[in-house]
């Protein structure tokens, strides 16, 4: 049976993206989150998000008004009761994940799938919760989702491969680029881009280069759109040690064992953008500053990409994820310029 009705649950950054992902293709959407300021921070993000389209000349106001009329927004899980298909986008913690889906499981119709947008948790786990662990399967977005348009649709060793191929075909069918994916930790691109990030951290701990030579050489030479503390400040230093500490647990390696600079910051309160601080002081409008220390640069670049495309190599030969798939959540996932197979050709390497 075709998925007609979709649900959202936790209407935070991404959960209020993803209901917008689906309003707009069309879809009547049920938003729910755990109160009912929750649910009015949600919708105001969701109605501040579909009002700029219309200011950009992308939408006019009566598609607007159509996207905004396709939600209902509740606080109550009974409401997603009639959904096809439930997307969880609740904070990253296993305790909350399962209270969630027990709750989804007693609520929602048994044919319901439900999906969660983890980014790091064993989406295993979470579906022990149920008692349909055949339905259950992750579903994970980019920020903002209704940009970015790469998903990875996660399976489980329970899970049934046509709810999977369900579910993929869907977020095709929106246009996004899927990459089918079995459950391992932080999927292709947090597993890829967390440890660069964390990498990174460590050569500024270990006083090899400043945070603007790290930063600058990452913009200039390999053209990313920010250097990766920029960007670990961009995603939440809480949310990148989340990452590292599950996928660390989960692989052992210490490629991902929490560098220790970021766990200080955090200890003293600093999540980076979100506080106003973390590498970087973000009290007034932050403008990224240039190193001029071309040497420094040089060899950063050189240690945190050759270290990443190791990475992605080894992800490839481990057969975990092809090429097409690891470029493309590089590319369309993170707005990576190139995907890390891309580079390595246009090097001649492999
Ligand atoms: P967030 O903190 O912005 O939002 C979480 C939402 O969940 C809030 O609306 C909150 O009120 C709600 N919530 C809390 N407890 C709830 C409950 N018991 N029932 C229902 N709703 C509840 O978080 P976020 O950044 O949107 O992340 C949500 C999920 O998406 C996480 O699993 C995260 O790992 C994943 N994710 C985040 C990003 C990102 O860039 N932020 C990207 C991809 C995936």
């Amino acid at each position: 049976m075709a998925v007609q009705r979709i649900g959202v649950v936790g209407l935070g950054i991404m959960g209020a993206g993803i209901a917008e992902v689906w309003a707009r293709s069309g879809y009547p959407v049920v938003a729910v989150a755990e109160s009912a300021e929750a649910v009015e921070m949600g919708r105001a993000k969701f109605v501040a998000s579909v009002q700029r389209s219309v200011a950009k000349g992308r939408i006019n106001q009566s598609a607007a008004d159509d996207i905004n009329a396709a939600v209902t927004w509740s606080q109550d899980f009974a409401d997603l009761h009639d959904c096809d298909l439930v997307i969880e986008a609740a904070p990253e913690f296993m305790a909350l994940k399962h209270q969630i889906f027990t709750e989804l499981d007693r609520q929602v119709k048994p044919s319901g799938i439900l999906a969660t947008n983890t980014s790091s948790l064993s989406v295993t786990d979470i579906a022990t919760a149920t008692n349909r662990r055949d339905r259950v399967v992750g579903m994970h977005f980019f920020n903002p989702a209704p940009v970015q348009k790469f998903v990875e649709v996660i399976s489980t060793a329970d899970s049934n491969p046509g709810v999977v191929a369900e579910v993929a075909q869907l977020a095709e069918s929106v246009g996004k680029y899927v990459a089918r994916l079995t459950d391992a930790p932080g999927f292709i691109v947090n597993h890829l881009l967390l440890a660069y990030i964390n990498h990174a951290v460590t050569l500024l701990d270990e006083g090899i280069a400043t945070r603007e030579e790290i930063d600058t050489a990452m913009r200039t030479r390999a053209s990313y759109p920010m250097g990766p503390l920029e960007l670990a400040d961009l995603i939440g230093l809480d949310t990148c040690v989340e990452i590292l500490k599950t996928i660390h647990a989960s692989m052992g390696s210490a490629r991902f064992a929490p560098a220790a600079g970021m766990v200080e910051l955090l200890a003293q309160g600093h999540k980076g953008r979100k506080s106003a601080q973390g590498f970087y002081d973000y009290a007034g409008k932050h403008v990224p500053v240039e190193s001029t220390n071309p040497d420094v640069e040089a060899r950063i670049y050189e240690e945190l990409e050759s270290a990443y495309l190791a990475d992605a190599r080894a992800m490839r030969d481990s057969g975990y994820a092809s090429e097409l798939d690891i470029d493309n959540g590089m590319k369309l996932g993170c707005g990576l310029p190139e995907g890390p197979f891309e580079v390595m050709a246009s090097r001649g390497t492999s």
